[in-house]
């Protein structure tokens, strides 16, 4: 099965030459058939930009995916953009529910589940996002909090749109630390969520439930992630902007 690594470019870079120059470097270096499957996730600004350059470029080897979309498909709601406005751009992947946008903007898994559901409903796939802050892990809470955020997020998603969630471990106290969480925990962790989902969804959507792990991944660690069976990928953030680091990352899968 292709491992899936996946670029959180979050807002960054400043300059869309500067986006134009990762991307590029990217297709460039990944014109043969890659064994991961790889996904940009740029500003919403840069999408388009990125999209004609790979359409120019051929390469069927990296897809795009946004950082956040709406759960309306259209109307009255200023600033927002919709997941139908994605997938008519050709958008494929959606990450929903990061840590940054639920702590620093104030989103909830109430709504957060409603784009989930909205996103499917465009025929994206959504990257859900879960991960404890640091004291519940210290509190021994960590478990707690997880299913509590797994369920509440995936509040009433149906079985069928369950199918097509990918499910992103992000630890908050491991994003853009540096203090990632040993591969070890992260595949419990993994596997727990696996339990989770299973109790709610049965046992073979769990089995074929990915769930990636993301906070603070290098080239030096991805490998000890990657070869566990049981963790479908990774979500790169900072390193995903440093082309030759995340080059490495993507051959290391
Ligand atoms: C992220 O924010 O999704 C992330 C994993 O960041 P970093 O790799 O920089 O820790």
């Amino acid at each position: 099965m292709k491992k899936i690594i996946v670029a959180n470019w979050k807002m960054n870079p400043q300059k869309p030459k500067e986006a134009e120059r990762i991307f590029n470097y990217l297709l460039k270096n990944l014109k043969t058939k890659t064994k991961a499957l790889v996904v940009v996730c740029p500003p919403f600004l840069y999408i388009e930009k990125l999209l004609n350059i790979k359409k120019k470029s051929r390469s069927k080897a990296v897809k795009l995916g946004a950082q956040n979309c709406f759960w309306e498909e259209k109307g009255a709601y200023t600033g927002e953009v919709s997941p139908n406005m994605l997938k008519a751009f050709g958008i494929d992947y959606v990450i929903l529910g990061h840590s940054e946008r639920r702590f620093i903007l104030g989103e909830n898994s109430q709504t957060i589940s409603r784009k989930i559901k909205q996103a499917i409903k465009a025929g994206l796939t959504p990257i859900l996002c879960i991960g404890e802050p640091r004291e519940e892990r210290k509190k021994g809470k960590a478990f707690q909090f997880l299913e509590k955020e797994i369920k509440s997020s995936l509040k009433g998603i149906s079985l069928q749109e369950a199918k097509k969630v990918i499910i992103a471990y992000e630890p908050i106290w491991a994003i853009g630390t540096g203090n990632f969480c040993p591969a070890d925990d992260a595949l419990t962790v993994a596997l727990f969520i696996k339990k989770v989902v299973s109790k709610r969804f049965g046992a073979k959507t769990a089995k074929s439930l990915k769930v990636l792990y993301g906070g603070s991944i290098d080239a030096n660690n991805a490998k000890s992630y990657l070869k566990q069976e049981a963790i479908s990928g990774l979500l790169v953030g900072s390193s995903s902007l440093k082309p030759k680091e995340f080059l490495k990352i993507i051959k290391t899968a």
